[in-house]
């Protein structure tokens, strides 16, 4: 088989037992399955859920904590409980295990952003399993990645993973709570993940984790946008992970096998940039860039809202409603003085000398809030 990158998302139920403490068999079976893969030739990242749920014992609290600084603190112990039993696990396997601990500002901030990508990929190529939770000490409450499942999804579009693995307590996607409706059908592969299905799977799943099967969808669909196959469902012991990858994985596989991956830069662009203002563009921009793959001209501006400097992202507005996002070579004084403007009379107000306002490398097409 082809060396893959393989990215495996554990949730806390499959972690810890009910009464807030690691269950070591657990760990065990995750790491014999991923050193399994990792003797097969792949490259592995884990992300590993459980800090909250296997710290909040040992901080006295007598349940999972409700408040932020309740779950920060209990994360603060759990990460080092988790990663002390990673340690001695994969150590035992001959594997040296990695912590990356990220913040949805991480993200936000190219630079940032960029470096995580570097940081994974020299571990990756040294031959060790990063293993990557939120940073939930420190993360603040209007700026995380709501779970782990969709941190798995974007992790897996930065390093261009084939596969991401959503390991769970039910295996698989069903058209109904199989908890509750004996008759509820399992997927055994979807092609993609549309809006009706989405809304109609009930969020079912364990009260340990933050998830559920909505969130699971959520994410396999920014995975599927991004390039990378998706696995939700269950599985044990040594070969549990290899199997997947043959096919013979107890879930739903989605996601065809010809999916495109997005560069960085684009995916920055559409998922983690903050957005700095509006463009609104006239007919001819509008299916220059929607259909033509074109960049957008001065002559196609028509409006141009909010105060942005050069190379600020912003999103674009034809006559139905946003349209993509891009990075902007001009900031909003300059776009207001050339707005409508020819090329040869941009070159009379003396800019930065480019012809378009955002080039094609730099813009994504957005329908309905999802990369096209
Ligand atoms: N990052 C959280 C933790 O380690 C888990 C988030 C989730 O359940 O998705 O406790």
């Amino acid at each position: 088989m082809k060396r893959q990158r393989i990215v495996i998302k554990v949730g806390s139920s499959s972690l810890t037992d009910s009464k807030g403490y690691i269950d070591e068999e657990k760990i065990k079976d995750h790491v014999k399955a991923i050193s399994y893969l990792k003797k097969m030739g792949h490259e592995v990242i884990f992300i590993s859920s459980g800090a909250v749920a296997s710290g909040f014992v040992q901080l006295g609290y007598p349940s999972m904590p409700v408040t932020l600084k309740g779950r920060q603190a209990a994360a603060a112990v759990g990460q080092s409980l988790l990663m002390q039993q990673y340690i001695k696990h994969f150590c035992l396997k001959d594997t040296v295990p990695a912590q990356i601990l990220l913040t949805r500002n991480d993200f936000v901030k190219r630079d940032r952003y960029r470096n995580a990508y570097f940081t994974i990929n020299e571990l990756l190529e040294r031959g060790i399993v990063p293993i990557i939770n939120e940073n939930d000490s420190v993360s603040v409450q209007e700026l995380t990645f709501g779970d782990n499942d969709m941190l798995s999804a974007l992790v897996s579009g930065l390093i261009h993973a084939e596969q991401l693995i959503i390991l769970t307590d039910i295996n698989g996607i069903y058209d109904g709570n199989p908890k509750s409706n004996p008759n509820a059908k399992r997927f055994d592969f979807l092609g993609e993940i549309t809006d009706e299905l989405a809304a109609t799977i009930s969020s079912s799943g364990s009260k340990v984790g933050t998830g559920g099967m909505k969130s699971k969808i959520l994410a396999a669909k920014t995975a599927l946008s991004l390039g990378v196959k998706v696995f939700i469902g269950d599985g044990e012991g040594e070969e549990k992970l290899s199997d997947i990858l043959l096919g013979k994985g107890d879930g739903t596989y989605i996601g065809e096998p010809d999916l495109t991956s997005i560069n960085n830069l684009k995916q920055w662009i559409a998922f983690h940039s903050p957005i700095s203002g509006r463009i609104m563009i006239d007919h001819g921009a509008e299916s220059a860039l929607r259909s033509q793959g074109k960049s957008l001209l001065p002559a196609g501006v028509v409006e141009v809202i909010g105060h942005f400097p050069r190379g600020a992202v912003v999103e674009v507005s034809g006559a139905g409603g946003i349209i993509g996002k891009g990075q902007t070579v001009y900031s909003s004084e300059e776009l207001l003085k050339m707005r409508g403007k020819k090329t040869f009379e941009i070159e009379e107000i003396g800019t930065a000398g480019k012809p378009e306002v955002i080039h094609r490398n730099y813009w994504v097409n957005l329908i309905d809030g999802e990369v096209k």
